[in-house]
């Protein structure tokens, strides 16, 4: 053929992981994190989950927040207009269109692999996962509590990264099966890509990125895998779970400055080994960073929070003076008595001390206002046995998981309402004892 090409392929294959890559490899995925804000409705009903469901796999939910609906379209358009014109310029835009969202979902769908890859390992060290959730930066697997011992936080962590990159190395192999020819795919990539099929080419786009996505998480700073690994390690050697996270936590943060360095130096047009250049995939790294570096603040302070809590009742720490309303309550009054001038927002709805359910200012939003005068509460309400609720007996640390969820919750003895836990007074409490029981700086 000619001269030009053979250099430029030749040029190709050095950079090509990095052509490969995109904006894409910079994927985290996070075990037990605080949930991302994004789209999280004001807290209600137990039935209202962020996202869209996608099914259930080994009872485990998997959930897709609205923001990977970014990412699945920045992927399919980074494909159809930059990647695969340059691999197929003779394929017409109705299939590279095709193709590229094809791989975009099957990148999606190795996401999900690698989390599930987690829960199922941690399902095996009886640690339940409640659901995974896939967002804009990647996937997050809910542990409901941290492992037990370094053992079983070691494998749950390392099997994840050890997915990808399997994924990766078969979905490459078999790319090259399909092209049929190793040795030209190694030594001349561009000129073997041109000629392989569309499933050929999803496969070796595929590939290169998992193994990348398995590395980067293997980057030892928390709440990466890495840095999971690496909490293990320091956990089992200094047999301090809280020293281990400290460490792990600060060499998360170191990690995620450095992130955020590159990219700032990929968009002013320096290159960066491993992330290439550009504004765009630099200031992805910049997000990803700044992400990465709110969640290895927050994993240490959940750890103190947790042992701040240990074996604390919620009923040392619920509020037990709460303002109720009866169910035949109207709306107006509701809203003139109750919900103007005063601080709490939910009222448990009581009758004869019985929770029936819960009545939030967001529960009239669908009312009309003429109807407010004829309408009781119990009308609008959400229903008790749609509520999470709980015992006075039950963990302070699992309420205030369960609050993320719905704020505030009920707590009931024999269906008899004692309480409410709210966020906003557990937070308060865990303020004044930390500073008691933490007289020297952590
Ligand atoms: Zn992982």
């Amino acid at each position: 053929m000619n001269g030009d090409r053979g250099n430029s392929s030749r040029c190709e294959r050095k950079r090509a992981p990095l052509r490969y890559a995109g904006t894409t490899v910079a994927y985290v995925d996070c075990m037990n994190m605080p949930a991302p804000d994004i789209s999280r409705s004001p807290t209600r009903a137990a039935s209202t989950l962020p996202g869209f469901r996608l099914g259930r796999i080994s009872g485990v939910e998997l959930v897709a927040d609205f923001s990977l609906l970014f990412i699945v379209i920045l992927i399919a358009f980074n494909l159809a207009l930059a990647v695969l014109p340059a691999w197929h310029p003779g394929w017409p835009p109705a299939l590279r269109w095709g193709v590229a969202l094809l791989a975009a979902l099957m990148f999606i769908a190795s996401i999900a692999a690698h989390e599930l890859a987690h829960a199922l390992v941690a399902k095996h060290y009886k640690l339940p996962v409640r659901r995974i959730t896939l967002f804009l930066f990647g996937g997050i697997a809910h542990l409901e509590r941290e492992p037990d011992s370094p053992r079983a936080e070691f494998w749950t962590a390392i099997v994840g990264p050890l997915l990808s990159i399997a994924i990766g190395v078969v979905s490459v192999m078999l790319g090259g099966l399909l092209v049929g020819d190793m040795a030209r795919l190694e030594n001349e990539p561009m000129n073997a890509i041109q000629h392989a099929s569309p499933l050929a080419t999803i496969l070796l786009w595929l590939g290169p990125i998992n193994v990348m996505l398995g590395l980067f998480n293997m980057v030892p700073g928390f709440p990466l895998d890495g840095g999971r690994v690496l909490r293990a390690a320091l956990w089992w050697i200094t047999k301090d779970l809280r020293k281990a996270t400290r460490i792990a936590s600060f060499t998360g943060q170191v990690f995620a400055w450095f992130l955020m360095g590159f990219g700032v130096l990929m968009m002013l047009g320096r290159s960066v080994p491993f992330f290439g250049t550009g504004f765009a995939a630099g200031l992805w790294l910049i997000l990803i960073g700044w992400f990465l570096n709110n969640a290895a603040r927050a994993s240490y302070q959940q750890l103190m929070i947790r042992q701040t809590f240990a074996d604390v009742p919620l009923r040392d720490v619920m509020r037990s003076n709460v303002i109720s309303v009866p169910p035949n309550l109207t709306v107006s009054d509701l809203v003139r008595d109750y919900i103007v001038g005063n601080d709490q927002r939910s009222f448990p709805v009581v009758q004869d001390g019985v929770l029936l359910g819960q009545v939030h200012p967001d529960d009239l939003r669908d009312l009309p206002r003429i109807h407010w005068n004829d309408t009781p509460v119990s009308r609008i309400m959400v229903p008790a046995n749609r509520l999470r609720v709980m015992k006075p007996e039950d963990d302070a640390m699992d309420a205030l998981q369960e609050l993320a969820e719905q704020d505030p919750i009920p707590v009931v003895d024999h269906s008899h309402l004692v309480g409410i836990a709210r966020r906003d007074d557990l937070m308060r409490w865990l303020a004044w004892n930390s500073q008691r029981t933490s007289p020297r700086p952590a």
